[in-house]
């Protein structure tokens, strides 16, 4: 029956008791350690009587397996003391990081090339710009690589060191004790910092950083729609890393400048217009400011203040969509405050006319609860 597999791995009977499985682990981890035998076959051996011990030494997947389940998914169950056993989906449990290390097979020096940072610079914006998109050169501060040693970091003929604290390997290996026996545990080597090799000779225009502080201009396409706050990314802009190492990107943070006219929310533009009580009443034809220079607009008879005229896609156009939002004019009537004695006499036969001599100071729709609401909030109800 395959089953017994993990049993004779460890070399105990199917009913082995969990102390003498732990037992048997013990001993045969110890003799088959990696660190102590970095020979490929006794590791494989190590990795197979370390997979045996996960399963057998927990109830729950020892019971699954003995029924003839597979408490790796498909990763090796009953593949016995073959070559198999190990697959990608392998759950390292703790045992196992304590003998390969976090990050198993991840091991040896690190590459001093490494990603350069991001980088973010502000554009300001006016409304007009953020509406419709523009095109801007930009100066940036940042880092390219090094011309004269390519971002390896060593001056030129020369080549980095093996160093010899930890003879490339670029980490230290530390023995200490534990119920398993030995345990080897690693940490970067503090001479090289972890990279197995240590520049003596450092490329003079760099000082081995790899790369050189620089100021470039770029041209950069900002689209129509951004608004205050909008990040735009610049994929590979940013500047070059340490040691070679590919760029950060850019990012451009749009910071959009008030109008004078016009509010901005979201796509749609708000303004304000004033006319005077006369034009409201008889209706004229305005002349108003757009984003698209001036336009005339209708004003019908009877406008009131407070109404609000709207201008259908005359608003900004819609980030990365088509379309544009509309432009709503507010419209505040104006009384005429200065009367020349001719004005008084006309608009005095007009009230007199309209019988609003005296008018009653009807409450509009919705005051009444306004002030109903006001009334209660000072008695406190
Ligand atoms: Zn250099
Ligand atoms: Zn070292």
């Amino acid at each position: 029956m395959a089953n017994s597999d993990y049993y004779a791995t460890l070399g105990v009977r199917p009913d082995a008791s969990q102390d003498e499985i732990k037992k048997a682990y013990r001993r045969l981890a110890r003799e088959l350690h990696p660190d102590m035998n970095p020979d490929p076959e006794t590791q494989e051996r190590f990795k197979e009587i370390t997979q045996a011990y996960e399963v057998l030494s927990d109830p729950n997947k020892r019971q699954m397996y003995d029924m003839g389940g597979d408490p790796f998914g498909g990763a090796g169950a009953g593949a016995g003391a073959g070559a198999g056993g190990f697959g990608a989906g392998f759950p390292f449990s703790d045992i196992m990081d304590a003998f390969f290390g976090t990050a198993a097979g991840a091991r040896g020096p690190r590459s001093r090339a490494r990603r350069g940072r991001n980088a973010t610079i502000r554009v300001d914006l006016d409304l007009r710009e953020s509406a419709f998109g523009t095109t801007r050169e930009l100066v940036v501060d940042t880092a390219v690589i090094c011309e004269v040693c390519q971002g390896a970091g060593a001056a030129a003929g020369t080549h980095p060191d093996t160093c010899d604290m930890c003879n490339g390997r670029g980490e230290i290996s530390q023995v200490t004790r534990s119920f398993l026996g030995q345990v080897m545990t690693s940490r970067p080597c503090p001479q090289c910092g972890g990279f197995g090799t240590i520049i003596r000779n450092p490329c003079q225009e760099c000082s081995g950083d790899g790369r050189v502080r620089t100021r470039r201009t770029i041209k950069v396409r900002i689209p129509a729609g951004v608004e205050d706050g909008t990040h735009i990314q610049l994929a590979g802009e940013g500047e070059v890393g340490p040691g070679g190492g590919p760029p950060g990107d850019l990012f451009l943070e749009i910071v959009e400048r008030p109008h004078d006219i016009f509010e901005r929310r979201g796509d749609d533009l708000h303004c304000t217009v004033q006319i005077p009580m006369t034009a409201a009443a008889l209706g004229t034809v305005l002349t108003v400011e757009t984003l698209d220079g001036a336009e005339e607009i209708d004003v019908r008879p009877g406008t009131q203040s407070g109404q609000v005229i709207t201008m259908y896609g005359r608003g900004v156009q819609r980030l990365n969509e088509s379309g544009r939002g509309d432009l709503l004019i507010h419209v505040n009537v104006e009384t005429p405050t200065r009367l020349d004695a001719a004005q008084e006499e006309l608009l005095r036969e007009l009230s007199k006319q309209r019988g609003e001599e005296r008018p009653p100071g009807k409450f509009a729709p919705g005051q009444q609860s306004f002030f109903s609401r006001l009334r209660d909030a000072f008695n406190g109800r």
